[in-house]
This record gives C-alpha cells, structure tokens and sequence, in this order.
C-alpha cells in the first residue's frame, strides 16, 4: 500500500505492507516543489539506505511524474495493492475514508476552490496514478472529516447567509492526524482520558488546534481554509479583515497576492523575515529581534487558543503536544504553558525538557502529553480496511 500525502509544495509518500497495524516499509519526500532545488529525500526501512538529492527544477506535475517514476523503479507500481491519498478536503458530504468514483472526482473538482493550496494538486496526483495503473485502488482520507461532527454555532462564520448555502464554514484541518491522537491517547492513558475534556494542538509547518469532548471535535482554530487560527510558518492566521482593503488601496494588492502573502509570505517567515523553521529562529533569537517577536507572538497566540478551547469545553483534563514543534521543542511548550496555571496545566522541567510522554507534574490537575502523529498511519489502516472487506484486484478481475 502506497500513502500520499500531497501538497503546495511538497509530495510525500510511505509505503506499507498489510498487516494489523501496517507495517512501513519506505518513507519518501518531494520538497521545495517550483523551486530550483526541487529534492527527494527518502528512508528505505527495511535496508535503512537513505538519501537525499537536489533533482532539480520541477514543477508540481513533474514531480508527482519524478516520484512515481522513481517508485515504480524501486518496488513496481503494478506490485501494489492500493495507494491512499490525504485529502485536505471533502466538502460538506464525503466524510469516510473511501474509493474514487467519478461522482467524488467531479465533486472534488466542483470544491478546489474551496482549498486552492491544496486540492489542485492532490486532484493532479490522483489523475496521474489514474493514467498510469486504471486498475490500481486509489482511497481517499479526507482531513476534515474529524470534524464534521462540531456543533453548528462551531461551523457557521459570521457573514452573509448565502455563503453558508455555497458550503462555506469552518471545516477545521488536521483531522487524521487527529484522529491518530484520540486513539493513542486512549491506548496510552486510557478511554477515560480519550473521552474527558481534550485540546489537541498540532504544530508543524502548518499549526491548528482542536477541542475534543466524548472523542469528538467540538472546535478548531482553522476555518474554510487552513489559512486560518493560529500563526504559522508561512501562514498568518487569523487577521484583521480590514486589511484586505488597505492593501488593495496602499499597495494596490490583488485578491491573488493577498493570498499569497498570508499563505506563503507570513506567520513566523513574515515576521522575522528570514525564515519559518522554529529550530533555526529559536538559534537566531537571542541575536535577532525579529525571531524573538516571531517565536514570542507564536507562543501566545497558542497559548491564548488553548484558554478559547478549553472555555469551549468548559474545562481541561488533557492537552497533548504533536507536530515537529509540539514533539520535539520542550522551551516552545514551556513558553505556550507559562501563565496557564490558572487553568491546571503544570509542566514538570525535567519531564518536558526529555520530551517526556507526560511533561506535567504528576498532581496538576491537567495531563499534558507528547504524542508523536502518524497521519500516514492513520491513511493505511483506512486502506488496509477498505481492502478487507472488498474482494482483492485479481478476484475481481
Ligand atoms: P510539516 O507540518 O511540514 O509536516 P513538521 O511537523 O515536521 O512539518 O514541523 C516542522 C517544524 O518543526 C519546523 O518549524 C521545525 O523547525 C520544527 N522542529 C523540528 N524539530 C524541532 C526541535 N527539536 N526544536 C524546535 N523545533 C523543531
């Protein structure tokens, strides 16, 4: 089973092989797509070769092109059972991991609008492996559908009407790797902890969190787009609406531009002005003012949206960390925490700092742990269920 995980920028892919739970087999990733270092990076974990290699200038279909080549080279395309693609959305009706169909297809297609970032590419993506393997199974897993269950008052944004009819509402994002994150919080600290007042907070690249009650999301800081919530690397987040006309007037901006520079041009990248990745900006900032402001608003932007979720909740019991930032930087904890005491949250130094699959002190009244995500994971147990219960490729055929 082949996983892909496709967006603006990058492709990454991970292979499995069927078992309960699957089992990974090789790890790739096409990165800094459209640019003049274009570069794949992979693991392979049964030889524990791996590699990386700039393969140059390459736009989002050479690639996906590029990649597949490249797989099909390695293990044979035609080997493979299925392949599993992340969606980042399916609109108002598909929620449950599923086969493409060409109702689906059209939908998706009818819905780019909706993530201009992201569903273009990932239709590319599904389309090139159509080409190439008709009667490869192609699965989709749609990172909304976590949070298709939020309360209405949740979803609705404060415009006119009509858009509400058009689909437009807080979808919220991240949803696999969610979903991950319940239920290895219920194997880790049991279906009591998995069940009470939870806040996920995923922090990558891309940065959201969300307030889980009974398993179920019943908020999130994204939105229609995951433009939205919190600051991230080159996203803003929430903002002032009032700035779209002030740039349009001061700098005469386009809709496109604004886009583009609150998806690719803001967050930690913007503020600091050199670059969006937390381990080199928390190397600058005793040096640099700009990655100090850039760590500091990041912190208490987070900090502040884990008091919103949790009022959503009407209290806290568990806050877990994940994400490259949320696993692996216990001074990016220890600063979102500071202040939070109010609430219950009380880390342990010696525990955060060993990135501790609990960092909170053993008596504070809110359990804050490092969970790892897998949304790959989370993609190939879909699959491996799907092609569970259908008669295989060859009994079909
Ligand atoms: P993506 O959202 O693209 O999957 P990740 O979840 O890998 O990205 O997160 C990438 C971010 O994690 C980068 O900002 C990187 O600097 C940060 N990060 C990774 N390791 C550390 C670390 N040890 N300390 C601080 N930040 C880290």
């Amino acid at each position: 089973m082949l996983t892909i995980n496709g967006g603006s920028s990058s492709i990454k892919l991970a292979l499995f092989t069927e078992a309960d739970p699957p089992v990974r087999r090789l790890r790739a990733k096409m990165d800094r797509i459209g640019r003049s270092d274009t570069t794949l990076a992979f693991t392979d974990l049964a030889s524990g070769e791996s590699q990386s290699k700039v393969v140059g200038d390459l736009d989002h279909r050479s690639a996906a092109t590029f990649l597949l080549d490249w797989i099909d080279e390695r293990i044979g395309l035609a080997t493979l059972a299925a392949v599993g693609h992340r969606i980042v959305n399916g609109g108002a009706h598909y929620r449950e991991p599923q086969p493409i169909t060409a109702e689906l297809m059209a939908e998706l297609k009818r819905i780019a609008t909706y993530a201009p970032e992201h569903l273009p590419s990932e239709i590319a993506l599904i389309e090139i492996l159509q080409a190439r393997g008709p009667d490869l199974p192609q699965i989709v897993c749609f990172d909304t559908a976590f949070h298709r269950d939020m309360p209405r008052v949740a979803k609705i944004l404060p415009i006119p009407r009509r858009y509400d009819a058009l689909g437009v509402e807080r979808y919220g994002f991240h949803g696999l790797s969610y979903s991950f994150l319940i239920e290895e919080l219920a194997r880790v600290a049991g279906e009591g902890a998995a069940s009470g007042r939870v806040v996920l907070a995923h922090l990558g690249n891309g940065a959201s969190l969300s307030a889980v009650r009974g398993g179920r999301s019943i908020d999130t800081t994204m939105g229609f787009t995951p433009a939205a919530g919190v600051p991230m690397g080159t996203r803003s987040g929430n903002l002032d609406p009032g700035l779209v006309l002030f740039c349009a007037r001061t700098e005469g901006m386009t809709a496109e531009q604004f886009h583009r520079m609150v998806n690719h041009e803001s967050g930690l990248l913007g503020i600091s002005e050199t670059t969006s990745d937390v381990r080199d900006l928390l190397d600058r900032e005793a040096d640099d003012i700009r990655a100090a402001e850039a760590i500091e608003l990041f912190c208490y932007e987070i900090r502040k949206s884990i008091g919103a979720m949790a009022a959503a909740l009407g209290g806290l019991d568990t806050l877990v960390f994940t994400g490259g930032i949320g696993e692996n930087s216990p001074v990016i904890r220890e600063r979102i925490c500071a202040g939070l005491g109010f609430l219950g949250i009380h880390l342990d130094a010696n525990r955060n700092d060993s990135n501790a699959p609990l960092v909170s002190e053993d008596d504070a009244q809110v359990a804050v742990r490092v969970i790892a995500t897998d949304e790959e994971m989370v993609i190939a147990k879909a699959v491996g269920n799907i092609l569970n219960r259908k008669p295989s490729r060859e009994a079909a055929t």
